[in-house]
């Protein structure tokens, strides 16, 4: 395989982004195509938990991670569990001093630290893919929405949970779990919210009751993150004739579900300063494989989306290292997509099954030891064959 091998990578999320990343330090050149116009085109949202032998792994293979180092907040891993209705501590878990098996990190921050990884000019946003065509002779024909077409020797589909380029390879489609995230945030919450930040401590809390719940999380900057999770069908907002651009309309909503919770509880959605985003959770298969198609593969969501149990990011990353890797150690591209694949789907097929079961135990609303969780979770991850 020569250096002039054409690849191109479908999003500019943390998966396509590692992938190039991984693709240029090993000399090869890769087209990223994003559908967003520009890197500040929106919030990039929360904070992500990165763990040590996946995400932390991919930052090593990428070089980036002492820079990741610099800005993670390992007293970010700490879990406050509390009572909905009188905020008792019914579960703490601080981290050690020297504890940074999954340091937190803003979502953001870390992209940038990808794209600012990046040789100029790689990634070409503003460009909506529509569809890929395998083109018979190993090559890959890429559609864009302005009705141009491109061909490359392998197209990444590493454009998340809705992926165009997933229907080439296979028929599965997300389906919703039952279970909706509605998101606001709060700024400097420890001058102009102090006893709420001291609610949420410095890293996650969660209150939950009959399978809803408030989980607040702490990111750089004074910034606090605030879902409600809500067990609704998909439409809810639809049934409760509710504007989901209308904030006020969207608050006094959410202030009835949670109607009886501590009043400091409530504070969090009364306070909350962003709008409120609907973000209905969906996930693949179990298990989500595919015949091997040359010219086409996948990585993170768009191959094996799952319940944010805090591993989705981190194997996004880990996919696309480990693809740019078996494409340098490989002579043949097509083998070393085959090497690939044969590796990321058992442990994506573990992973899910793990992060299943990690939701049915999240659901029953006792407190649960997040950290012996995760990593039983990465166990699995790890061993997978
Ligand atoms: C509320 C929430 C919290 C989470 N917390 C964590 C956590 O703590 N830890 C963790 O590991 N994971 C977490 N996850 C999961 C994690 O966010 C995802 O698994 C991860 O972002 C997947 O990365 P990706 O690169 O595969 O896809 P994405 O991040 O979805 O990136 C896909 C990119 O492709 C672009 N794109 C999409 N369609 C097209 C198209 N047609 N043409 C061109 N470009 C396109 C998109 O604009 C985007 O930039 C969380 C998820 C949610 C919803």
């Amino acid at each position: 395989m020569d250096t002039t091998t054409r690849i191109a990578v479908v999003g500019a999320g943390l998966g396509g982004l590692a992938c190039a990343r991984g693709l240029q330090l090993h000399g090869r050149s890769v087209t990223v195509f994003e559908r967003e116009p520009s890197r500040h085109a929106r919030s990039q949202g929360g904070t992500l938990d990165l763990h040590a032998d996946t995400g932390q792994a991919a930052l090593r293979a990428a070089g980036l991670f002492d820079r990741f180092h610099a800005l993670a907040r390992p007293e970010g891993q700490e879990q406050r569990t509390l009572d909905p209705v009188t905020t008792e501590l019914l579960r703490h878990d601080q981290p050690a001093e020297t504890d940074d098996y999954a340091p937190e990190i803003d979502r953001g921050q870390l992209r940038d630290m990808f794209l600012d990884s990046l040789a100029e000019g790689t990634v070409h946003w503003g460009h909506t893919v529509t569809g890929v065509e395998a083109l018979g002779d190993g090559t890959a024909g890429l559609l864009f929405a302005d009705g141009t077409t491109q061909d490359f020797d392998l197209v990444v589909g590493a454009d998340g949970a809705w992926s165009r380029i997933r229907p080439a390879v296979s028929a599965a489609t997300p389906a919703y779990t039952g279970n909706t995230l509605v998101e606001t945030y709060l700024d400097d919450v420890d001058t102009r919210h102090p006893a709420l930040a001291r609610l949420v401590g410095n890293g996650t809390m969660v209150a939950s009751s009959g399978g809803q719940a408030l989980i607040a999380q702490r990111n750089s900057g004074g910034h606090v993150r605030v879902y409600a999770d809500l067990a609704v069908p998909v439409d809810w907002h639809v049934t409760a004739g509710l504007d989901l651009g209308d904030a006020e309309a969207v608050r006094a909503y959410l202030l009835r579900v949670f109607d009886g919770w501590h009043d400091d509880l409530l504070g969090l959605l009364r306070e909350s300063e962003g709008g409120f985003a609907n973000r209905p959770l969906h996930v693949l298969p179990v298990g989500h494989t595919w015949a091997h198609v040359p010219g086409i593969t996948l990585l993170g969501d768009a191959a094996h989306l799952m319940p944010p149990v805090g591993v989705g990011a981190n194997l996004a990353m880990l996919d696309g290292t480990a693809l740019a890797d078996a494409i340098a150690t490989h002579t043949d591209l097509d083998d070393a997509v085959r090497a690939y694949e044969s590796v990321m789907i058992p442990r994506s097929a573990a992973a899910a099954q793990a992060a299943a079961e990690l939701m049915e135990v999240l659901g029953e609303d006792a407190p649960v030891d997040v950290d012996a969780i995760r990593r039983q979770l990465n166990d699995r991850i790890l061993n997978a064959r």
